[in-house]
């Protein structure tokens, strides 16, 4: 059996297209453009990427950008004065600090700086909490989200399934969990998450319907440690040496793909599975972000 592949690229050029003509539309009736306030303390290569990768799409979809760039000695009260100017702001529907952030910046207290309406993250404990309570009216995380979309455009209900999540980060693990566990399309499932302390963990990966491999560890998930036809969802992004390549480096993710995928029922792949689900997610949440202004 050799698994279906499931093409993140793809399904996130469709609700990417589906974001611009809400934008369009938006600008056209109500004459409000979504803005989105992006804020990178320091040099981190893999941060520059990702928040050019941002405001570059951003660009794309009709949304308006305001990319921050602050140096990397840049202090807590200073960041947290300019998170207060864009609170205020009315051009600004939606702010994100780049993470991670220098070592001097408490992130919570970055997180909880930010107005809960304009949290396009979803990083806010009072959005968070929404999510953990089964409301998923607000903002949600944006990771987990891609992936539920992804699973619903691929049909693969989760209702009734067994979800076994590899990690419990704040972004990808827990946040998971929230959403497959919701009342509803793309939740009604058991779920189980492992975590580094956890016992025999193939054990629970061999009985999952769905895997969510969220660790960080490349390859970590083999195929001995999947049921034939389970559906395997790589959240991974690992950069490894490949001396063989150009620049001398490539990704992976955390499952061992090519041995996996033949005993898979479905699959994400690194790159063009998540990845470009999560930005995709993030450009609908700044629109959401327009829907919370006007309820001020
Ligand atoms: P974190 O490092 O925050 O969390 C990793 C989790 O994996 C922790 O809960 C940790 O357990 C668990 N873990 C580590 N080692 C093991 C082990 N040997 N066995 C079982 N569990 C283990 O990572 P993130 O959640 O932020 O990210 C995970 C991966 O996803 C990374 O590769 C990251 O780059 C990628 N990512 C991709 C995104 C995308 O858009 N595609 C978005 C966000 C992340 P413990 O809590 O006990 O330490």
């Amino acid at each position: 059996m050799s698994a279906i592949i499931i093409d993140g690229k793809a399904i996130a050029a469709k609700v990417n297209a589906e974001t611009a003509a809400e934008t369009e539309k938006l600008v056209r009736e109500k004459g409000v453009r979504p803005g989105l306030a992006v804020i990178l303390a320091g040099e981190d290569p893999a941060s520059q990427v990702y928040v050019s990768r941002k405001v570059k799409m951003c660009g794309e979809l009709g949304i308006d950008s305001r990319k921050i760039l602050l140096p990397a000695d840049v202090s807590q009260d200073t960041l947290l004065g300019i998170i207060r100017d864009l609170n205020n702001d009315p051009a600004i529907h939606g702010i994100l600090v780049q993470s991670p952030a220098p070592k001097q910046i408490s992130e919570q207290a970055v997180v909880r700086a930010i107005d809960p309406r304009k949290d396009v993250d979803c990083f806010h404990p009072e959005n968070v909490g929404k999510v953990f309570l089964g409301d998923l009216s607000g903002f949600l995380p944006c990771t987990p989200w891609g992936i539920s979309v992804l699973l619903a455009e691929s049909g693969i209900s989760t209702a009734g399934k067994h979800a076994v999540i590899l990690g419990r980060s704040a972004i990808v693990g827990r946040p998971m969990a929230a959403l497959l566990l919701a009342k509803g399309a793309g939740g009604d499932a058991t779920v189980t998450i492992c975590h580094s302390r956890t016992k025999d963990l193939a054990s629970f990966t061999r009985q999952a319907d769905i895997v969510i491999a969220a660790l960080g560890i490349p390859r970590f998930l083999k195929a001995d440690m999947i049921r034939e036809g389970a559906v395997v969802v790589d959240v991974g992004i690992n950069r490894i040496p490949a001396p063989e390549t150009k620049t001398g480096s490539r990704l992976v993710g955390d499952v061992d793909y090519e041995p996996v995928a033949e005993k898979a029922g479905a699959i994400t792949p690194v790159p063009g599975g998540v990845g470009p689900m999560t930005i995709a997610m993030l450009m609908k949440n700044t629109l959401r972000a327009v829907r919370m202004a006007e309820q001020d």
